[in-house]
């Protein structure tokens, strides 16, 4: 598998799903944690990044380059 680079403001598609039903969460910091926004109930959590790097299934770039 690829090394995942994970960017500000990147949609991640996560192997598990929220307890809302989306399994889509937006990166809005990036640092050895990584704060995410869910993009099914808005709500944000702060997960490590190494843990959080081992449940992205694809990222979803959003044309920020
Ligand atoms: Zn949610």
């Amino acid at each position: 598998m690829d090394v995942i680079k994970i960017k500000e403001n990147d949609i991640l598609q996560l192997k598990k799903k929220h307890p809302c039903g989306s399994s889509l969460f937006k990166a809005v910091r990036v640092g050895s944690d990584v704060r995410v926004i869910c993009q099914g109930c808005g709500r944000d959590l702060t997960l490590p990044r190494e843990k959080l790097e081992k449940s992205i299934k694809k990222i979803i770039g959003n044309g920020n380059d």
